[in-house]
């Protein structure tokens, strides 16, 4: 059992620079939480809040009920991934692995059963050893998760493990993390600012912004209900669109182009009569197929979609800008018009940025 509260916590470094404002978390048994947003958004802190390596400057970290705000992070019973892999040169991946066994004066058998699951988890039997110079960087990095696991410890704490793989190795590890924590049972805390690597791996992403969270929810959720612009923009890839439109009857009226409302959206848009908005709207649910034109200034053909730049509305004002991502193979030349439509939209109060839903008045 291993269920993590985080409850009201606040970092102010010494310098007085706060990284993290009222952080709540409730981080059940066995779930894989992903910390995602943009570099010096807090991400790293919280983690290290909660290893254990920073101190928490307001609030409380409870561990199955447990209260270990001020426990030393020795006494925590988490591990912690580091994304440069932090092993020792001179021993083998055998020794690293039992490092901190050995340090702990456990039974040798002991050790050398535990290094032995851990190397068999991890495809790593036939490298024990080798020395990590020997090893691929994605081998490396499965080291280091050797190193957690053999201490089975409460809690997985993983900060950009895979930063300094290239492209095609980290879709390869992040697969094997899953498969990991499948495996484990683990409850695991991990931080990245890449929104696929949450996106594919959390049971719940927490999205953050200028150390404030902006979001908890699943992946699917935050895709499809971001709560506010900043997580509309950020998950999701390639960004989503925002234009800047005003609401009318049975339409949204924007620079040069009008954009016709269902039933539903014209219902959710009533306390919004005569107002400005944010339309929002994802390049994958434009559709060339409708009578918003849109002038094309380049083509990118991605083998299964071609993603289209170009302005709508004949403006090139910066809201009238759009990317599609249209199915198939494309070839369309700048200054091509064609006609789009947006299957699903996103609307955004201009002055909070939150999103408009059904059932919320302004
Ligand atoms: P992230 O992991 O999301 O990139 P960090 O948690 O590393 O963000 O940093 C959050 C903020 O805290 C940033 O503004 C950063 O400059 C600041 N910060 C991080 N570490 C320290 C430190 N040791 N002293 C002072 N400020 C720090």
């Amino acid at each position: 059992m291993a269920e993590l509260k985080i409850q009201h916590v606040d970092k102010i470094y010494d310098n007085n620079v706060q990284a993290v404002f009222d952080f709540n978390l409730d981080v059940k048994d066995g779930e894989l939480i992903v910390l995602v947003g943009p570099s010096g958004c807090g991400k790293s802190t919280t983690l290290r809040m909660i290893a254990g390596l920073e101190d928490i400057s307001a609030g409380h970290l409870l561990l199955d009920g447990k209260d270990i705000t001020q426990a030393p992070a020795k006494d925590r019973d988490m591990a912690m991934v580091f994304q440069n892999y932090a092993l020792y040169g001179h021993m083998t991946i055998y020794e690293n692995m039992a490092f901190s066994l050995t340090l702990r004066k456990e039974n040798p058998n002991v050790i050398h059963k535990k290094v032995l699951a851990a190397a068999e988890i991890l495809g790593l039997t036939s490298q024990l050893n080798k020395k990590p110079s020997q090893l691929s960087g994605g081998q490396r990095q499965r080291v280091a998760m050797g190193r957690s696991i053999v201490r089975n410890p409460k809690v997985f704490l993983f900060d950009e493990p895979l930063s300094n793989l290239d492209a095609k190795l980290r879709g390869a590890t992040r697969r094997e993390i899953l498969l990991l924590h499948k495996r484990l049972k683990a409850t695991m805390l991990y931080v990245t600012h890449d929104q696929t690597e949450a996106l594919t791996l959390a049971d719940r992403i927490v999205c953050m912004s200028m150390g404030h969270v902006q979001q908890v929810g699943t992946p699917i959720e935050l895709y499809d209900a971001p709560a506010n612009k900043f997580v509309a923009s950020f998950i999701g890839l390639p960004p989503m669109n925002f234009f800047d439109v005003t609401v009318r009857e049975g339409m949204l009226e924007g620079k040069g182009f009008t954009v016709p409302l269902s039933e539903e959206e014209k219902g959710i848009l009533l306390p919004y009569a005569g107002k400005e908005i944010d339309l929002g709207v994802r390049p994958e649910d434009v559709a060339a197929d409708g009578s918003i034109n849109m002038k094309v200034f380049s083509n990118e053909n991605l083998g299964m979609n071609t993603l289209v730049h170009g302005h709508i509305g004949g403006s090139e004002a910066a809201s009238n800008k759009i990317s599609a991502k249209l199915r198939g193979w494309c070839d369309y030349k700048e200054g091509d018009n064609v006609g789009v439509s947006f299957s699903r939209k996103h609307f955004f109060d201009k002055e909070s940025g939150n999103a408009i839903r059904k059932g919320e008045s302004k």
